[in-house]
């Protein structure tokens, strides 16, 4: 294998902002290498893993592999098998190591950010909240949990802790909240659309808002409106990707780099 050989598995992976992230990781470090698309049907998942293990130092996963990969890997460390997702795989000679850097990740753009007063609203029971989940209870913080179908939530408290949030009490728990995280996927391609009702905002604190195409989403531009503290979605993706560099370089990830490519190639979305 010539040089850091990673790359991105999942379906589609077009879009991702993650090649031109990693690859001014890897020019700000000196290192040799490259970070490939590997567009993946679920057929082909199989032979893409042979491969990775083969030719591969690491790669990340993404959309609809994070869970199902899980029981082909080598090994899971136990914060991607609490988790339930693996976003993060690293090739130890041949042994495949599935790793989660979303939820440590994310805890590290609210480090960066200063933005720590241990309590938060999260919003939606899909992958990326139970990532944020995991690492803010991990870390001793209150959390309330809403999602539209609330099943899915009451089942992610049970898993990981926290509490629901029903629909009678989430206008009075957005109000009181010091950090409301955006954890659904509305907003994601719509900057016109948001997860709550027109002026549902915390009185005090920082929004949060994990979707990152478009970086000012409709939540975010409401929230900056009633004068509260923002916080992007880049956050969390330079979070991850800062974690993962590490695990597969050995080397600290120069974020500031990362950051500045990341910046500027998301500000570029169209809708
Ligand atoms: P997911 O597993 O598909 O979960 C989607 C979540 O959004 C579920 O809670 C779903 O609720 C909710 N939702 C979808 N449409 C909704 C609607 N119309 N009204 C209310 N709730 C709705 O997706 P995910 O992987 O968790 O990703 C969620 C978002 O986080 C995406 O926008 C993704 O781009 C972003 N993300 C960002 C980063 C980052 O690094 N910044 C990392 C990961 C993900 P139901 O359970 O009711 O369907």
């Amino acid at each position: 294998m010539k040089g850091v050989k990673l790359g991105l598995i999942g379906d589609p992976v077009d879009h991702s902002l993650s090649p031109v992230m990693m690859r001014a990781a890897l020019r700000a470090r000196g290192l040799e290498g490259d970070y490939h698309l590997l567009p993946t049907p679920a057929r082909l998942l199989d032979e893409r893993l042979d491969e990775v293990r083969a030719d591969f130092r690491g790669v990340n996963v993404t959309v609809p592999h994070k869970r199902r990969v899980m029981d082909r890997l080598d090994a899971v460390e136990p914060e991607a098998r609490r988790v339930g997702a693996v976003n993060v795989i690293v090739n130890e000679g041949g042994r495949l190591v599935g790793h989660n850097t979303d939820a440590a990740g994310f805890y590290r753009a609210l480090e960066r950010a200063d933005a720590l007063p241990g309590e938060a609203l999260v919003l939606g029971a899909g992958g990326a909240a139970r990532a944020v989940v995991h690492a803010l209870v991990s870390a001793g913080w209150l959390v309330g949990v809403h999602n539209r179908t609330l099943e899915r939530a009451q089942r992610l408290v049970e898993e990981l802790g926290g509490w629901l949030v029903v629909p009678g009490k989430l206008e009075k728990a957005v109000r009181r909240t010091p950090m409301l995280i955006n954890a659904t996927s509305v907003g994601l391609g719509d900057p016109n659309a948001s997860p709550l009702p027109e002026g549902w905002l915390p009185e005090a604190g920082v929004v949060v808002d994990l979707v990152y195409a478009p970086l000012e989403t409709r939540l975010l531009r409401e929230a900056r409106a009633a004068g509260l503290r923002t916080l992007d979605g880049l956050g969390m993706l330079l979070g991850q990707g800062a974690l993962a560099f590490e695990l597969w370089t050995g080397q600290p990830a120069p974020e500031a780099a990362m950051e500045a490519v990341l910046r500027e190639e998301a500000t570029r979305w169209k809708p």
